[in-house]
């Protein structure tokens, strides 16, 4: 068979992450670190293809794209980067590349390349990797190249040149345009800003997508000034579109459905108000089609505590108290009001920056007592922010601390993405985060890793593969606080130990051996820990 189009992403996004999306942030490591072996059996493996190199799944965003050109009469077809030599011939013209975190720009991946000594990712490998791939095929067969996706803003920085045309921006009215023209031989600008569709103009998709993911809105009209996604404006998908998609996952046998938003209570909202029927007829449908799990990436902490009620009711429809794994992040951002009030003035409503505090912890208690945790992230080196300001956020902290809340905190370097109005701002580094960065960074980790420990049961209980649970299930708090002893060395010494780090090399076939026989000494320790009468490790 063979298609006009073929649609790819590299392996850090085109991978399922062995039913476990959280993995997928191993990926934000430097690749020194993590041996390859470990990437491609547990953290992110391959997925599967047909003998044409059609995906059996694939990532949402790309079944969007594909979905789109189907309706536009372009036949296309999406591929993992392992199968791309069956999917390409002499007849491809375009070869569409779904891109996440090319250049590790990303907030977490910039967090943990700095504090561990720098050095690519794996996801900027896997995306170098792609490229050497495309370059050869590109070679054979001459068709062009077109990069999309939620970071082509970081391909935008600095184009390979290999690539043809960057599309940054959503693809409804601009993508097949922009094929039709490559494909006449026309000549197109090198970057294309895709224009926003309206939600009748967008299509369903029409094949099955990796963990049952559903989008039920785009945009968000909270308006923080570092967010990528600030310039959107906020829609919901109707219904109908959504029981179609959730239908055909459930036919192909997906029957956990993740549910794609910015904030799970803004669907069906108006004006920043939850509404609660439609967010109970969502869930309830979705239940009803036959779904055993339902999650959602993200929930905002005011739309927690405006309606309680609501957070009661999806979680009791989808049975939080069974599996107890719904972490969904959420945005804790700065404890500073000042901050707040500059930054991102929209985030509090229906509060004012004043009340943020107090909504944060009201909204976390809401959530947690029914099942569900929040992985908060916050976001630290604002162009003018002083230490005064970070010791407002250590406070926030603290007051969750001392509340023992059951919730983790991730503070993350400001990023000036392109598509956000801090665009042009410096990209923070070891010399340029702000120093009390590390005394947050360590106090947030302690709680963290507590929290992580408290809930380590559940959390690892809906894993797929009994070897990737075994070894995390092998962490004991040996492992425990060696981590937060890490953390400890980089606020004593404000960040420079990380150059240390920058020593430590384990994708090697020696260090893949070592870090084998860590895990496996791990094993056999925790597992006499769990025989000894006086054991009190975590030896589960
Ligand atoms: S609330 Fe979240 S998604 Fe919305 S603009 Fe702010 S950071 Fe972006």
């Amino acid at each position: 068979m063979s298609w006009e189009v073929v649609l790819t992403a590299d392996r850090g996004t085109f991978t399922d992450y062995n039913g476990s999306s959280p993995l997928g942030y191993v990926a934000c490591l430097p690749s020194r670190l993590v041996p390859r072996y470990f990437m491609d059996k547990f953290f992110t493996p391959p997925i599967k293809a047909y003998d044409t190199g059609e995906a059996f799944v694939a990532p949402y965003g790309l079944r969007k794209v594909e979905a789109i050109l189907a309706k536009n009469g372009i036949s296309v077809v999406v591929s993992p980067p392992e199968h791309l030599e069956k999917a390409i011939d002499r007849n491809t013209k375009v070869l569409g590349i779904n891109v996440h975190d090319p250049y590790a720009l990303s907030p977490v991946t910039t967090k943990l390349t700095m504090i561990f000594g720098g050095g690519d990712s794996w996801t900027s490998k896997f995306f170098k990797e792609l490229g050497e791939k495309v370059k050869s095929l590109k070679l054979k067969y001459g068709f062009k190249v077109i990069i999309g996706g939620p970071a082509a803003w970081q391909i935008a920085l600095d184009i390979p040149d290999w690539v043809d045309a960057v599309l940054d921006g959503e693809a409804e009215i601009d993508f097949p345009d922009l094929v039709k023209k490559i494909e006449n031989g026309e000549q197109v600008p090198k970057v294309t800003y895709g224009r926003m569709p309206k939600v009748e103009e967008i299509p369903t998709i029409i094949k099955p997508s990796r963990f049952g993911e559903v989008q039920i809105t785009r945009g968000c009209p909270r308006g923080c000034q570092f967010c990528s996604i600030t310039p959107e404006t906020f829609r919901s998908i109707p219904m109908d579109d959504i029981i179609k998609e959730v239908k055909l996952n459930i036919d192909h046998g997906i029957r956990g459905i993740e549910l794609l938003t910015d904030d799970i209570m803004l669907y069906g909202s108006k004006k920043l108000q939850v509404n609660h029927e439609a967010l109970v007829n969502l869930f309830t449908t979705v239940k009803k089609l036959g779904a055993t799990h339902i999650y959602f990436p993200h929930i905002s902490a005011p739309g927690a505590k405006s309606s309680p009620k609501t957070v009661q009711a999806i979680a009791e429809i989808a049975e939080y108290d069974k599996y107890t794994a719904e972490a969904p992040v959420v945005g804790l951002e700065s404890g500073s009001e000042r901050i707040i009030s500059k930054y991102m003035r929209g985030k509090p409503f229906p509060w004012t920056p004043h009340d943020w505090g107090d909504v944060i912890i009201d909204a976390t208690g809401i959530m947690v007592d029914n099942n569900i945790h929040p992985c908060y992230t916050m976001t630290i080196g604002y162009p003018d922010e002083t230490d005064e300001d970070i010791e407002e956020s250590i406070k926030l902290v603290q007051r969750m601390i001392d509340a023992d809340l059951k919730a983790w905190i991730f503070p993350l370097p400001v990023i000036p993405m392109t598509a956000s109005r801090l665009k042009g701002n410096e990209f923070p580094w070891i010399d340029t985060i702000p120093t009390k960065y590390w005394d947050i960074l360590y106090l947030s980790w302690k709680h963290s890793i507590k929290v992580t420990k408290d809930l380590f049961p559940y959390l690892t209980s809906e894993m797929r593969n009994p070897i990737i649970q075994w070894v995390v299930r092998s962490m004991n708090d040996r492992v425990f606080s060696g981590v937060e002893k890490v953390f400890k060395e980089l606020a004593e010494t404000k960040g420079k130990v990380s150059e240390e780090y920058g020593k430590v090399e384990f994708d090697s076939f020696t260090g893949t051996v070592k870090t084998l026989y860590y895990l496996a000494t791990l094993g056999l320790k925790s597992r006499r820990l769990a025989k000894s009468p006086v054991s009190t490790g975590n030896a589960y």
